[in-house]
């Protein structure tokens, strides 16, 4: 995810930290610069795709710091976007850390190119500091290397700050605790579309989710620097947006389908209601589970992800969109259509993890997990593959149209005959697919595969099958999980920057 971009403000400005300062990672250090709370700084940001800028609405103190004393700066860089706290007369990096948001996708659309300026609210969350720094966040630049796009001063004796009190309409029914929240992964389950009479329900959902997400590598042997809890605004209906079929609902936290215009994406655009109804759990990261059957989801690194619980394909959307916002890992698949058109431009690197253009096969970013012997790129059965997954998505998009158009005339039965239809393809393309890639040649070895982010050529992935290439509740391939265990690592006081812990490193 890289943009090439012009900022608004003088390039001079850039690089006045030299990049190789952090802060020492010790607790001590972190109590010498940091009060035990947490302050999120409320943010516009607007643009199309020549120009971008960030204002500040207003920074809200919320609870207490769950996230990390010791790893204040890691050591790499993931997204699109990076924030960071300076200590204002040294220059020193206190803090800093990495995210995507919903306008930098929207600044690959069409709409963007053609100089239709939008904006979105977002949130970026940091320990509150003791004494006023620097706020600082920039944008990456086609190298992968960081300009600066917006700065402006937090001092923590500002009245300005909202220091309200966390919301009483906010339930938690239920938490699984894996350890101490300054050395785990918190991850806030939030529900979205479950009305007061529903918590039974939202309940159940959510120790199905812990459940299914507890059992995935590398969550399953991390589940003691892992919790997980169940937060609920109640709705006033159940369910959520669909404007493409004309249903609109009253919810918690306005979640709707057809983000981007893409009928699947399923995101909100209220930040605020997200961000107040987490805040009263201690959380690293949020994920909306919407009470709903239909397909649908979507994660943002650094920001949340969003997944349906009921439908047959509910564990695979919590797990697939939760390695976008919490790893900021990308899409492997290259055939489903997406609203981007210029999210990986050619010829350049792509920043995440688990991607690669190839430019230089020597420097392989995953070269230590090469399969011995592996070719590079390495080929695959792409011709069946491509075969059957062309077939399989014109019969889908056929559908999807007919039930769009069945559920406007409000024909109920003829809509849920052809959800019925659609479901059946589905499981029935999962289970080809599975069938050919599981008895591919190269099957289990890492390489580097042709066809990954959204590309058909020019872009490869780590290995032939993942839970970011093809739909089902299958693991995550090598890579992606030693980038998972990396983020976790992150927020574990135990762990060095791969993640590990001693007795851990492989
Ligand atoms: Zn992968």
């Amino acid at each position: 995810m890289i943009r090439g971009t012009r900022v608004l403000l003088p390039a001079l400005l850039v690089l006045a930290v030299p990049a190789h300062l952090t802060a020492d990672e010790t607790p001590a250090r972190f109590a010498e610069h940091f009060h035990g709370r947490t302050l999120r700084a409320e943010l516009f940001h607007s643009g199309d795709a020549r120009s971008e800028r960030f204002v500040l609405d207003r920074i809200v103190a919320e609870g207490s710091w769950g996230g990390s004393r010791v790893h204040l700066a890691p050591p790499f860089d993931r997204g699109r976007y990076r924030f960071e706290l300076r200590n204002p007369a040294t220059g020193e990096v206190l803090f800093r850390r990495g995210f995507d948001d919903i306008f930098g996708e929207y600044r690959t659309t069409g709409p963007a190119r053609k100089g239709a300026v939008r904006t979105w609210t977002e949130s970026i969350r940091f320990p509150e500091p003791v004494k006023p720094v620097r706020l600082v966040i920039e944008v990456r630049r086609p190298d992968l290397s960081f300009t600066l796009l917006f700065e402006t001063t937090v001092d923590p004796t500002d009245p300005g700050i909202v220091r309200d009190p966390l919301p009483a309409d906010v339930r938690v029914p239920a938490r699984i605790l894996g350890g101490d929240p300054h050395d785990s992964l918190d991850l806030a389950i939030l529900g979205e579309g479950y009305t007061a009479g529903q918590e039974d329900l939202f309940r159940r959902d959510f120790e199905k989710a812990a459940r299914t997400l507890l059992e995935q590598e590398p969550f399953r042997s991390l589940r003691g620097h892992i919790n997980l809890y169940a937060v609920l605004r109640p709705s006033q209906e159940s369910g959520c947006d669909e404007p493409q079929r004309g249903v609109w609902r009253r919810t918690a936290l306005g979640c709707h389908f057809f983000s981007l215009g893409s009928p699947r994406y399923l995101l909100t655009d209220d930040d605020r209601a997200l961000r107040e109804v987490a805040s009263v759990v201690p959380y690293d990261l949020a994920i909306v589970m919407v009470d709903h059957d239909r397909y649908g989801g979507g994660g943002i690194y650094g920001q949340y992800s969003v997944f349906t619980a009921h439908n047959r394909w509910a564990g695979y959307l919590l797990v697939h969109e939760l390695g976008h916002a919490l790893a900021g890992l990308a899409d492997e698949y290259y055939s489903s259509s997406v609203a981007y058109t210029d999210l990986y431009p050619p010829g350049v690197e792509p920043a995440e993890p688990n991607i690669t253009a190839l430019l230089d096969p020597a420097r392989l970013k995953w070269r230590d997990l090469l399969t011995p012997g592996v070719p590079i790129p390495t080929p695959w059965s792409r011709k069946a593959f491509d075969r059957i997954d062309g077939a399989y998505q014109k019969r889908r998009q056929a559908l999807n149209r007919k039930i769009a158009e069945a559920m406007k005339a409000g024909e109920d039965a003829k809509a849920a005959a052809l959800r019925a239809e659609a479901e059946r393809l589905a499981v029935l393309e999962a289970e080809r697919v599975h069938q050919l890639l599981s008895k591919d040649r190269w099957a289990g070895a890492v390489g580097a595969f042709e066809g990954a982010g959204y590309a058909a050529h020019g872009l490869y992935r780590p290995q032939v099958d993942c839970i970011m290439f093809s739909k089902g509740l299958k693991p995550f391939c090598a890579v992606c999980r030693r980038a998972i265990r990396a983020t976790i690592g992150l927020y574990r006081e135990d762990a060095d920057s791969t993640g590990a812990a001693a007795g851990e490193r492989r």
